[in-house]
């Protein structure tokens, strides 16, 4: 009875302790914007995958079992702790074994787990303490991260200890007192044969401060880890819920804009009153601080694990350059737990600093590739790009403050349709001495052809991708596709505007490409520029842009696959090709097998793989903007990072699939020297090779 009014005590004083501090953060979520959720059996479906199945945790096979292993035996040890939690209430002795052989199957895992556990703790320890472990490090990570860290490992530590010692002198209590042990213990039975003859006096005593110590640990690690890295135990299996259900490649759109856009188009147009502003909200484009986030980003900032897996891949940090999407995530919690009380009781409340600025440069945000390794990467699905590009928007859109090149950029979007300083009339010009039917004239004679052939202002204007749009149109002239293009009609995607923040005008683009294609009847969009196939898919549906969207190497790879397509040597025979994926191709929308079938194809030719591929392929260093601009302070180029790659895996041939790729693997061979043993092909080209056209 007195053991149970203890407990009763505890359990109070932990739950009291800890409503306070789940209070206390609730209240920081209701400082922030709205994300919609829907879809609520697919994001089980994620959440069972990821979450409980750590799957992404298994991209690095070893390090990956061995942190699953621990969480699986959380989950067991955890029903063992329900029951503690149960008896100690109750007064009862081991309560679940009504459950049978489930209870002993519960029980003997517990036991063996609660053993793998505490081994695998020493080894996470002895990493942390004595291996430089390089995604350990950044500047972010302060001497107090790393205390934090090794507390709660050695939290979980103590945890096992006194989980195994409470078994093992329940087995020499039971023994020595003449009972009947109820469940299996394998590690605690064996570890009970080193302690020789005990009276049951003294091995109930021990089972009891073993007892006690466990579910005390268990009291002060519930609150201690809100405070802690160590809080994701709570918040990474609703945050992977919650997370994301979209193709990485997605931006979410903003009605807002679509509305300013619609209304500068057409000035005529009525729309639905926006919404009132609450009293004290700032009605911000984009996030410059802490309560513009959606209450999604900041279970994100809560949910990181500070593991670094985003740091470690990610294309401008391991350049040197200062941004690391783990800290983007760590400031946003910091920032919060700075400014949330003040916003709390006034949401006028303004300290003179903000997230953008305080704690994140405006150097970190522009350094950013949007190649989504570290959304790929993160364990708990966390989306780092988004968050990032929601702050470039508040600074182009609120500020005007964009780099001066990106300026530039988008200038010459709004005056010649295309990120370049080309006159419109000048887009056909790639096309000289071709065939290349227009969607203007076919309408005209009252044809719809199947395909829009999406050029893109690469394919038009950058000089060596313009042969890549000429080898394209051959090909498909050859093989009789029914296409046309649009011509001087067409202007830029508006993509890279959108990725550089500039929301306004991705807007205005696309909602007057949309206009067209709907005018001309387009249902498929045929293109090889795969940020274009990326806005097209995923991104043009929100503004009413439904469209079939097919990449290049889908085509060519389904027209391999039938058996329409032969590609042989025709001096590419002995050549060992590489490709090199697209972020907007492969992270971004999981086409990673199309642009393989294609190369495969190449007769006499050997298809390699770089050390990075596939979803863990390096960004060329291009995508976001950085085409347009110099590239932030840091040790090297991310572009030569990825050619090394290239020339490491002893390819002939570089492989690419994107305009933007195609120019940094250019100017890495270039750089390197190597022009002479080293080309780069787009896969189109080597098509037209194979083909002898
Ligand atoms: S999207 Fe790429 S460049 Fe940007 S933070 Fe993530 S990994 Fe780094
Ligand atoms: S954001 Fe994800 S990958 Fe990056 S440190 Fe946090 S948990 Fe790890």
């Amino acid at each position: 009875m007195t053991k149970s009014i203890v407990f009763a005590i505890c359990i109070l004083i932990t739950l009291g302790v800890f409503s306070y501090t789940a209070f206390r953060i609730f209240r920081f979520f209701k400082l922030t914007k709205a994300y919609p959720v829907k879809d609520w059996g697919k994001r089980f479906v994620v959440m069972m995958k990821v979450a409980f199945g750590q799957t992404k945790i298994f991209r690095r096979p070893t390090l990956g079992l061995m942190h699953a292993l621990v969480w699986w035996g959380f989950i067991i040890i955890l029903i063992g702790s329900v029951e503690m939690i149960i008896d100690g209430l109750a007064g009862t002795e081991r309560v679940l074994s009504v459950l049978g052989p489930v209870y002993d199957i519960i029980t003997s895992l517990g036991d063996v787990f609660a053993l793998i556990i505490l081994l695998l703790i020493f080894a996470f320890l002895f990493r942390r303490l004595f291996m430089h472990i390089k995604r350990f490090s950044g500047v972010e990570m302060k001497h107090i991260s790393h205390m934090d860290a090794n507390f709660a490992l050695s939290l979980i530590g103590l945890l096992m200890i006194s989980l195994l010692g409470m078994n093992t002198f329940y087995i020499i209590y039971t023994h020595s007192a003449g009972h009947e042990i109820v469940g299996l213990f394998p590690v605690s039975t064996y570890i009970a044969g080193f302690f020789g003859e005990l009276s049951p006096q003294q091995s109930f005593l021990w089972h009891e401060i073993n007892w006690w110590s466990h579910i005390l640990w268990i009291f002060v690690f519930a609150n201690v880890l809100p405070y802690s890295k160590h809080f994701h135990v709570f918040m990474s299996v609703p945050n992977v819920f919650l997370s994301r259900l979209e193709p990485l490649g997605y931006l979410p759109n903003m009605p807002e804009i679509t509305d300013e856009v619609k209304l500068m188009m057409d000035p005529n147009a009525a729309f639905a009153d926006p919404p009132p502003e609450e009293e004290g909200q700032i009605n911000r484009f984009g996030v410059l601080d802490a309560e513009d986030v959606t209450w999604k980003n900041y279970l994100d900032s809560l949910a990181c694990t500070e593991c670094g897996r985003c740091t470690a891949v990610c294309p401008a940090n391991i350049t040197g350059k200062l941004l690391s999407p783990r800290k983007i995530m760590m400031d946003l919690r910091a920032r919060m737990k700075e400014k949330g009380p003040g916003l709390v009781k006034d949401k006028n409340y303004n300290d003179e600093r903000s997230l953008i600025r305080s704690y994140i440069s405006e150097e970190e945000l522009w350094a950013c590739t949007t190649c989504n390794a570290c959304a790929q990467e993160c364990p708990v699905n966390i989306n780092h790009p988004s968050l990032i590009m929601d702050m470039r928007r508040y600074l182009v859109m609120e500020e005007s403050a964009a780099p001066g090149e990106l300026n530039a950029m988008f200038t010459n979007i709004e005056n010649n349709g295309a990120p370049w300083q080309f006159s419109p009339e000048d887009r056909m010009l790639w096309a000289e001495g071709l065939e290349v039917p227009l969607m203007a004239d076919l309408q005209a004679a009252g044809k719809t052809p199947e395909y829009l052939l999406w050029i893109g202002s690469a394919g038009a204007f950058d000089d060596r991708y313009k042969k890549v749009s000429k080898e394209f149109v051959k090909v498909l002239n050859h093989l009789k596709v029914d296409y046309a293009v649009l011509g001087t009609e067409e202007v830029d995607s508006g993509d890279v505007a959108r990725r550089a923040g500039n929301e306004m005008l991705f807007q205005m683009q696309s909602l007057m490409i949309i206009e067209t294609m709907n005018m001309y009847g387009v249902k498929k969009v045929l293109t090889a520029c795969p940020h274009d196939y990326n806005t097209f898919k995923n991104e043009y549906p929100d503004l009413g842009g439904n469209f079939e969207v097919i990449h290049h190497s889908q085509f060519l790879s389904e027209l391999i696959k039938k058996g329409k397509l032969k590609l042989n040597a025709n001096g590419l025979a002995g050549k060992k090709i590489t490709f090199h994926d697209p972020c907007y191709l492969g992270r971004a929308n999981g086409e990673y097998k199309a642009p393989r079938v294609v190369v495969s194809a190449v007769e006499g030719s050997t298809m390699i793989e770089m050390k990075r591929n596939k979803s863990f392929a390096l960004c060329c260093g291009a995508g976001g903007g950085q085409m347009f601009k110099e590239a932030e302070k840091g040790d090297k180029e991310v572009f030569l990072e990825r050619i090394e790659d290239v020339i490491e895996c002893k390819a002939d041939i570089v492989a690419t699939a994107c305009p933007f790729c195609m120019v940094m693997m250019t100017d890495g061979i270039k750089y390197k020297n190597r022009e002479e043993d080293m080309k780069n092909y787009d896969i189109v080209e080597l098509v037209s090779i194979g083909m002898g056209i």
